[in-house]
């Protein structure tokens, strides 16, 4: 049998937010590769062999997919959520980009509900106008150039989902984000904290920019900021589809 290459999102973590052809590329695979995080969320079975790895080591666990695929097996690559948000879809490209050879394999990227999605259909609406998506981690970029994207997103008025907004290896860039934020958009502006989203853990609050501390986030929160025109409405958020 010829092999293939699925890069799979298992969406945002509830069991019933992983698609239907996600669930059928999961049960013919030979070999499930990934985050140690996102590999144990694959039941194990028999014939399915798990490779899990460090979150550091992206392109290499790429390339070994590449590899088993070419030798005739058939591997789901797995990210959370969306696999083309800030996943391995991207790595799995760069290292085709080195071994021209593989890409005439069989390779297909498989869409998830990415986090920023989930998060805002839990919280109301907030992302209902134009948005943008930043990865507030500076691992793969510099934090200026970090800092210069949320500046003009400011300026262009576009509601904006973090994602990695916080972790333990760099707790002072999200300080510096929600100073320059609350500079840039006013202290009245809404921003939703989302934790977790779709999982037994989930916790949601909205507050102002005023209100918002970074110990609200963590690398399980996706965090929403509204526009200039996003509000409340009972006990959602929303953000009307209509500009001005
Ligand atoms: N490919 C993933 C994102 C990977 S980056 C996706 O499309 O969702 C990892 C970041 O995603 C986390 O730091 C957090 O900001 C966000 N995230 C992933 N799952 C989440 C969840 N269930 N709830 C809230 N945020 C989540």
């Amino acid at each position: 049998m010829s092999g293939w290459l699925v890069v799979a999102g298992l969406g945002p973590g509830a069991e019933h937010l992983v698609t239907p052809e996600v669930s059928a590329a999961l049960a013919e695979a030979t070999d499930v590769a990934g985050y140690i995080p996102y590999v144990a969320r694959v039941a194990e079975r028999a014939g399915l062999t798990l490779h899990a790895s460090d979150n550091r080591v992206e392109v290499e666990r790429a390339t070994h997919a590449l590899e088993m695929a070419a030798e005739g097996r058939r591997v789901v690559v797995v990210s959370s959520g969306d696999p083309g948000v800030f996943a391995m879809a991207s790595a799995l490209f760069e290292a085709l980009e080195a071994r021209p050879e593989w890409q005439a394999l069989d390779i297909r990227i498989l869409p998830g509900i990415t986090a920023m999605l989930a998060a805002a259909a839990a919280a109301g609406a907030p992302l209902g106008h134009d948005f943008c998506a930043i990865n507030l981690s500076d691992n793969l970029k510099p934090w200026a150039l970090i800092e210069k994207r949320l500046r003009l997103a400011a300026e262009a008025d576009l509601a904006m989902a973090f994602y990695n907004p916080r972790s333990k290896s760099r707790p002072e860039g999200f300080v510096r984000a929600l100073e320059l934020l609350r500079e840039a958009c006013g202290p009245d502006r809404l921003v939703t904290f989302a934790r977790a989203v779709s999982t037994p853990e989930q916790h949601l609050r909205t507050v102002t920019l005023a209100e918002a501390t970074p110990e609200m986030a963590d690398m399980r929160t996706v965090v929403i900021l509204g526009n200039s025109a996003t509000r409340r409405v009972g006990r959602w958020v929303y953000t009307p589809r209509s500009a001005g």
